[in-house]
């Protein structure tokens, strides 16, 4: 079992070499991957270090090369990378190695180059023995020291804001790669540390991931800041544009407690309407007796009444029948 994972590993980090050799020493690889990058503002020192690479557009280079290396056909199946008919699983896509908290590679995940409005942008590894989605963070073993370090885990949605704000000197940076949060991601964090900010992207789909990872954050005990970017922005876009210390400063600013922010994202949607407003609290509420600390319970519900503007022991009554209904 435990050779068979080691075997695994071996032949995910023949594969990322592979690619990386594609990207810096073949004439393609250089023209429009590594181009890619450079383009996107990256430079070669971080694209060395995430291990970023090519995977060429022949059907089956990769598959071929590897067999003839020696490496196991079977293995290449079962990692993904080789699919149905000995084709390449991953081809004309530039590609970002996942490690797990040891540095292994358990999996890849590869960005098209050109838009195609019939390919996905991304594709990713599919579940394998050693690549459970649910239990990655891409980036958390370049991430983990600067997490321990400064107490606080940066989560964004996507690969290449890790890599952008990395390169930034922003390191405590992990990507939940497009997907809600699941409770062995923040297993994981937890590792690290109780502080989480949410960094999604600037448009409605990022505000809406962001809430949906709210629930579980809170019951897992976590403290939840969250950012929202300005409109189309992503951490990646957002730093390179205005740089280290502006990105910092507006971090740090705009950085708005969790349920706080549930609530005036809420409340501008209720305007003045006692229905919705209602139905609002009772949202509210619910978020709040998630959390499983008593004292932090009670801070927030005298918060949020003042923000709300309703009658504090009414929100106290409510918070703990909800409270109840889920012991
Ligand atoms: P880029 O800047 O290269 O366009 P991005 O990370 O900003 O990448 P988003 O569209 O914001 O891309 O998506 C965020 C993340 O969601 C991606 O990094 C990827 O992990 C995941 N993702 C996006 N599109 C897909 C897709 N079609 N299939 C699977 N995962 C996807
Ligand atoms: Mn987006
Ligand atoms: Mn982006
Ligand atoms: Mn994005």
């Amino acid at each position: 079992e435990r050779q068979h994972q080691e075997s695994l590993f071996l032949v995910n980090e023949f594969a990322k070499q592979f690619y990386q050799e594609q990207m810096f020493e073949t004439d393609r690889g250089k023209s429009v991957a590594l181009s890619y990058f450079k383009q996107r503002g990256f430079r070669e020192e971080v694209i060395k270090k995430f291990g970023l690479g090519y995977a060429p557009a022949g059907k089956d280079t990769f598959t071929l090369t590897a067999v003839q290396k020696g490496y196991n056909a079977d293995l290449l199946k079962q990692l993904g990378l080789t699919s149905q008919y000995w084709r390449d699983f991953f081809r004309d896509r530039v590609m970002f190695p996942i490690h797990n908290l040891s540095g292994k590679v358990i999996g890849f995940g590869g960005r098209i180059l050109v838009k195609d409005v019939k390919a996905p942008k991304y594709v990713n590894t599919p579940e394998t023995e050693v690549y459970n989605k649910s239990k990655v963070l891409y980036g958390a073993f370049h991430a983990k020291q600067a997490i321990r370090k400064r107490d606080e885990c940066i989560l964004v949605e996507g690969y290449t804001d890790v890599i952008s704000l990395h390169q930034a000197d922003v390191k405590n940076v992990v990507a939940s790669s497009g997907t809600s949060l699941t409770v062995g991601q923040i297993g994981l964090i937890k590792r690290y540390t109780e502080n989480i900010k949410i960094l999604y992207d600037g448009d409605k789909a990022g505000v809406k991931a962001a809430l949906r990872g709210l629930g579980l954050v809170l019951e897992q005990g976590l403290n939840v800041k969250i950012v929202l970017l300005p409109d189309g922005e992503d951490p990646d876009s957002y730093v390179q544009s205005v740089g280290t210390d502006a990105f910092r400063n507006y971090i740090d600013q705009e950085a708005k407690d969790f349920i706080m922010f549930q609530a005036g994202l809420l409340q501008e949607e209720a305007a003045g309407d006692p229905v919705k407003l209602s139905k609002l609290i009772q949202e509210i509420v619910e978020s709040i007796s998630k959390i499983p600390d008593p004292i932090k319970r009670s801070l927030y519900v005298r918060e949020c009444a003042n923000l709300m503007g309703v009658d504090e022991q009414l929100l106290v009554n409510e918070a703990n029948k909800a409270v109840e209904a889920r012991l």
